[in-house]
């Protein structure tokens, strides 16, 4: 799916003019209509949604609302798929601008995770029940049909670990996918040595650069890809927020490297830092390493507190970025019209399995 060209009817639009449509046809579509926001969508999405969260929390959200005919998910891909996945038949979930991916996301595919999968049982012998494939959820939904047809689970940032240990429990090792510094972080944390029970897997190489004794050995193979909003955040901005602003708290997102992670005071999920400054007294300072977006609003929200984002380049993700008001507005009226665009509809043979990854994760 490509996206069409809006016209210039609504590019050519003032921001106060985008932002009155926008209400005006919010009003008129009422129930019919949900908007969810993801925190690192900018603020003028912000302000018109119903609903702001992780990529977990709206699923959930849209999921509650069965009688809106619309959810629009102001995020990037692989949360629309996962709100069509939790969402029953009747409800269409529209991504504004289809051209809103996750590059984390893009960086396993259903071949090369397959692929992954062949080499490991031709190396190791029999695996299944013994690797258990883990999904982040910023996967595309057939890489979660994947996991269900091998008896793994989706996780989020926030229920990684569980979904490690409870992978670990069942089998012996776990293949983590697509974030390696999720997965490192998870399972440093859980007390896996990634020296020598990790093994890195470039879906580039053959047997994903490992060797046979490396992979027999690890009890964590991690795919190697990345946030790069994420990856950018280093130890050296750390040492120097701690100069910069004695008494500084660090606070920093899972897929962060691990050198940064263990260089912070606290990690965890978007939620998890939202809530940690939420708590936190007046006068505290934080140095934050996540989406400038997140950052920027709760310096706002928190003018009572110090805060800054550990990256001096401030990066946004500019996947996100691409859900412009613009395009807001331009699929709000194409639902007002009567013809909706930009549905994600994910296939039912991919979403049979793919709900029973997702269904395990809640589990958890
Ligand atoms: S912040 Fe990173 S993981 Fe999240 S959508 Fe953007 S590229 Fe993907």
């Amino acid at each position: 799916m490509f996206q069409e060209p809006i016209s210039s009817t609504y590019t050519d639009l003032t921001e106060e003019q985008t932002r009155d449509r926008i209400r005006g046809l919010k009003k008129e579509l009422g129930d019919k209509v949900v908007i969810l926001g993801h925190h690192y969508q900018r603020d003028e999405i912000i302000e018109h949604a119903d609903y702001r969260g992780d990529s977990y929390k709206l699923a959930k959200d849209a999921a509650s609302h069965p009688s809106a005919e619309f959810i629009v998910f102001c995020g990037v891909h692989f949360m629309a798929e996962s709100a069509d996945i939790l969402t029953p038949e009747t409800q269409k979930v529209i991504l504004p601008n289809l051209a809103a991916g996750c590059s984390m996301a893009d960086m396993a595919n259903n071949f090369q995770v397959r692929s992954a999968w062949k080499q490991l049982g031709e190396t190791l012998g029999a695996i299944e029940g013994k690797i258990i494939p883990v999904t982040y959820i910023n996967s595309a939904a057939n890489l979660k049909a994947f996991v269900g047809e091998h008896g793994g689970t989706v996780c989020t940032s926030t229920n990684a670990p569980k979904a490690v240990k409870w992978a670990l429990e069942k089998g012996e090792k776990v293949l983590f996918f697509p974030d390696q510094h999720l997965g490192r972080n998870t399972c440093a944390n859980l007390g896996i040595d990634p020296e020598t029970e990790m093994a890195l897997w470039d879906p580039f190489k053959p047997l994903g650069g490992n060797t046979p004794e490396k992979l027999a050995q690890s009890k964590a193979i991690l795919w190697k890809g990345h946030c790069s909003v994420h990856q950018r955040f280093t130890v050296d901005q750390i040492r120097k927020a701690r100069e910069e602003h004695p008494g500084i708290k660090i606070l920093v997102h899972p897929e962060c490297p691990i050198e940064v992670v263990r260089e912070s005071d606290l990690f965890g999920s978007t939620e998890y830092i939202i809530n940690q400054v939420k708590a936190a007294p007046a006068g505290s300072v934080w140095g934050i390493g996540t989406e400038i977006n997140l950052v920027s609003r709760l310096a706002k929200e928190h003018p009572e507190q110090t805060i800054v984002c550990l990256d001096p380049q401030i990066c946004p993700c500019s996947t996100m970025y691409r859900i412009h008001p613009s395009y807001l507005l331009w699929s709000l009226d194409r639902i007002a019209a009567g013809e909706p665009a930009n549905i994600i509809e994910v296939p039912q043979a991919i979403k049979e399995p793919a709900l029973v990854a997702l269904k395990q994760m809640l589990e958890l």
